[in-house]
Order: C-alpha cells, then structure tokens, then sequence
C-alpha cells in the first residue's frame, strides 16, 4: 500500500437521453379524460426520458491536464515503522528480524483508483389530486403547460441525492370527486346508510324482561336517534353517512400533473495497477489524489506514473 495514487474523477450528466418524449398526450388532456379514468393511473408514474441533451461538447480535455503530481517518498524510518505494525498485526510473528534488518532500497509501486461519480436527474409525471374547498385553480387558461423537461428546477447541491416534487403549471382543474360523486359524504359501511343496527341486548325487541317477569324497556336503546330495539350506529353518529376522505367532504377535487424529480449520484471504481498491488489493498488505503475533474464527460488518465 505505499505510494499508491488515488484519482477521483467527477462527471456531471444530466439529460442523459435520445428519444423526443410522449409527454404531450399527457398534457392539456384534463378535459378528455373523464375523472374516474383519470384518477386510475394517480398512482402510476411516467418517467419521462430528457430531450436530446448534452450541449456542451465531449471535448477530449486531456491535453489541457497538468502532469500528475510526483508520487509520495517514505523515509527508511517510516518503512521500518510500517513493517513493525505489520508484524505486530500478525500473533506468532516474531519482531526481531524487522527491528533489525538493513534497508538497501525502497521499491514504489502505483495504482490508479478510479472513482468515478455520475450524477443523474429523473422525471416522472403522474397524476395527483387534493380536496378543494376553494381558491385560485391554475388550470390551462392561464397559458399551456410546460413539457417535464421545460419545469424548471435545480438541485440543491450537484453530487448530492435530492428528491423534489412539484405542481407542473397550468394543468389543474376541479372536479366532482369521483368517489362520493360531489355529494362530500359516503355510504356508513358500519351500518349500509341505515344510521343503526339491531339492538344486541335487547335483540331488537326494545324490551327487557327481568328474571321475575318484570318488563322494562332496553337500557340499551331506550334513547336511540331510529327508535326502540335499535341502536345508534358509533361510526357514523347516527346519520348512515361517513365523511369522504379523497375530497375531505368538500365534494370536490383539485386534479394536476405531479412532477417527481430525482437527482442521484452514482458512483463506480475502477483500478488499474502495473505492479505486483493486490487490487483489494489498493481500494482500501487513502493514497494522494492524482487529479479531479468535472466535466459532461471524463477521458482516461494516458499518463502512468
Ligand atoms: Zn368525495
Ligand atoms: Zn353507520
Ligand atoms: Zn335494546
């Protein structure tokens, strides 16, 4: 592991894509589809591949490299103090001959570790929707709405993992909610609507007859909103209908295109060696950073040292 060279190399790749994407029938298409058919794909991502991107040029900057920084010396001290902590790592190895061999020559041995880190940026649309209770709607009368890859947005930080989710411009609209059909409530499942079900102590009689003979009637449902022999139904309060969760009662829905974007850096090494270094140790040690480069894309290293 002495004298090894570490090279870290960046790249910046964004909009790694070819094809023009089919976004489009995504689109102003509010109005086509009816809600119910709309909302079956809410879940459903598209990713959507970038534009032709790249504008920058593949130029091949490798001429424009400084040369490669001299490689790391190490005193005859520090070799000794090296082998010392090797031996001492080992249980039956004896430190004699290290503490007092002569030190001719020190042989250097390098290794490149690659590290090379893509960062990436991902662009899905679905559909999303929320209750609405009133209030600006930025449908498509306020202009057309954006391709994915014509929202703007930035990461953060390059070469940091980020995920942003934004509202993509002019494609909302408010629809009837398609699960309590506009009316805000729904059917009691507790109940099927009926507001109560059958009294179970008096087994809907609405009478109770002691072990004397003596009637009286239900305590249980001598009170009850539907009469006696019945009692309230506790999930709906009586009424037979439930709030509807999709529009939180207000009937109505607020319908847009979600857009999710993720960055990503992906990272993967490569080594390349010429000497004897087992390939494991030279991932392993710190070493010197060689260079560091950021660029669309990253040529190889052409000088070895
Ligand atoms: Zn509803
Ligand atoms: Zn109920
Ligand atoms: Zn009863």
């Amino acid at each position: 592991a002495l004298g090894s060279t570490v090279v870290t190399a960046c790249v910046s790749q964004e909009s790694v894509g070819r094809q023009q994407h089919p976004v489009l029938q995504l689109h102003p298409v509010l109005q086509l589809h009816p809600v119910l058919q709309l909302l079956g794909c809410t879940a459903v991502a598209v990713s959507v591949p970038p534009p032709n991107g790249g504008t920058e040029e593949d130029r091949d900057r490798t001429e424009t490299r400084g040369p490669l920084p001299p490689g790391p010396q190490i005193t005859d001290h520090q070799a000794r103090a090296a082998l010392l902590a090797h031996v001492a790592d080992r249980c039956c190895w004896g430190s004699g001959a290290a503490k007092k061999m002569a030190i001719a020559k020190i042989n250097y041995d390098s290794a490149f570790h690659y590290e090379l880190q893509t960062f990436t940026e991902k662009r899905e649309t679905s559909w999303a929707f929320t209750p609405y209770g009133g209030g600006d709607v930025d449908g498509p009368s306020n202009g057309a709405a954006p391709l994915p890859w014509d929202v703007e947005a930035q990461p953060a930080h390059l070469f940091h993992d980020e995920v942003k989710v934004v509202q993509v411009p002019h494609t909302a609209s408010v629809k009837e909610c398609h699960r309590c059909k506009g009316t805000g409530s729904l059917q009691c499942s507790e109940c099927h609507g009926k507001g109560w079900t059958r009294c179970l102590s008096c087994h809907g009689d609405g009478w109770y007859t002691d072990s004397s003979g003596y009637k009286d009637r239900c305590f249980y449902c001598q009170s009850s909103t539907h009469g006696h022999g019945r009692q309230d139904c506790l999930k709906c309060n009586a009424k037979g209908r439930v709030a509807c969760p999709p529009c939180d009662s207000y009937g109505q829905i607020r319908c847009f295109i979600r857009l999710t974007i993720t960055w990503k850096v992906n990272t993967s090494e490569h080594i390349v060696r010429k000497g004897g270094l087992p390939e494991a140790l030279v991932k392993e040690v710190s070493g010197q950073v060689a260079f560091e480069e950021e660029g669309t894309r990253i040529f190889p290293l052409t000088q070895f040292p």
